[in-house]
């Protein structure tokens, strides 16, 4: 079992506030919640693998968080990296970013495709998926008429979401239009589509198959590097983690919130399973949840992990900041 690392960032605050209040203070691989004139208020600190203050760029997020998932999935190893927080705090920033600083799933593409060039004992076929999941109801964002897809599992494909649209694609460039055109589905009939995308857990996903070139066929030589390999990479920005309560939500809202909250909870659950030794293990929740099936065959086992928890750096922030680090932790 690959370990899973574990990262918090903080973003840079949106509003000007007094210095002298409560604070999160981020030291190396630290961060900790300090009172006014600098006194560590005892029990709140957390250590994670990584702890990147408002400076950090999206280029360091990857280089350190995410690239190596992307190389090891191009040698067929699966892989998953989440961005996990409540909404504002720098999900879709991280995820997406922006004109100056490219996000991860764009270096991750980029990367992929120029990675396969320098391959050239193999070929390689790379097919794209994007879809969202809102209310516990998965939709395909590459095509919208595709709605309220069903998870499916068979001896061939393992477990499949039926009826999603995959596309084979052969550039970064092309990747890149995709995912364009699967925000504008996203945002179809919306009328706020902040209010849409912090309410829904999007997955982007590449499977990358591979196979060895015949270049010996005279020989008669076959080694298992001839061996098709599959992989699945997926780039997750999770639902906004912040508790219902606080918006003060009904009807609508209140729904979805309590979809949120299940889900991220079971993800929680899972990762912290995951995360224990082999031994105290046991039972793994997978079938919880939509998005830790949807998931599953890209977490544990050999797949590699990463979790990027973002979190605002505001003092109105504070127990929200808390309770993002509380789950940080259970995932360590
Ligand atoms: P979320 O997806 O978690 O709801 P966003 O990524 O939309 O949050 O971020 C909220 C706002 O903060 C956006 O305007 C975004 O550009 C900005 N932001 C977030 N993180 C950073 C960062 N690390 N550096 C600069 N701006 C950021
Ligand atoms: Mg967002």
């Amino acid at each position: 079992m690959e370990k899973i690392c574990v990262a918090v960032r903080m973003r840079p605050p949106v509003t000007e506030e007094a210095s002298d209040g409560t604070h999160w203070k981020v030291e190396d691989n630290r961060i900790s919640l300090h009172k006014s004139l600098g006194t560590p208020i005892s029990g709140v600190s957390y250590a994670f693998d990584h702890v990147f203050d408002q400076d950090c760029t999206n280029a360091r997020v990857y280089e350190l968080l995410t690239k190596d998932i992307i190389h090891a999935a191009v040698e067929g190893f699966n892989g998953t990296a989440f961005a996990y927080g409540q909404t504002s705090s720098g999900k879709t920033f991280t995820m997406n970013g922006s004109e100056n600083d490219p996000g991860i799933i764009h270096r991750a593409v980029k990367d992929i495709f120029t990675k396969i060039q320098t391959i050239t004992d193999r070929e390689f076929l790379i097919r794209v998926s994007y879809m969202e999941i809102y209310n516990e109801e998965i939709n395909d964002l590459l095509a919208v008429e595709n709605q309220k897809l069903q998870i499916h599992e068979s001896l061939e494909r393992g477990i499949f979401v039926a009826g999603l649209r995959e596309e084979i694609v052969n550039s970064a460039e092309q990747v890149l239009k995709l995912i364009q055109s699967g925000e504008v589905n996203r945002h179809f009939g919306e009328t706020n589509m902040n209010v849409r995308s912090s309410r829904s857990h999007t997955i982007f996903r590449m499977v990358i198959e591979s196979k060895g070139k015949d270049i010996n066929s005279s020989s008669g030589y076959s080694s298992s590097d001839d061996a098709i390999r599959v992989s699945v990479l997926n780039l997750v920005d999770l639902a906004g983690s912040e508790r219902i309560a606080k918006t003060g939500a009904g009807g609508v809202r209140l729904k979805e919130g309590k979809h949120i909250n299940k889900s991220l909870m079971i993800l929680g659950n899972v990762i912290n399973k995951l995360s224990e030794g082999a031994k105290q293990r046991g039972h793994i929740p997978y079938r919880d949840s939509k998005l830790t099936r949807i998931l599953q065959p890209a977490l544990g086992g050999n797949a590699k992990t990463s979790i990027i928890c973002t979190v605002a750096p505001e003092e109105v922030h504070i127990e929200e900041t808390k309770g993002t680090l509380q789950f940080a932790s259970r995932a360590k």
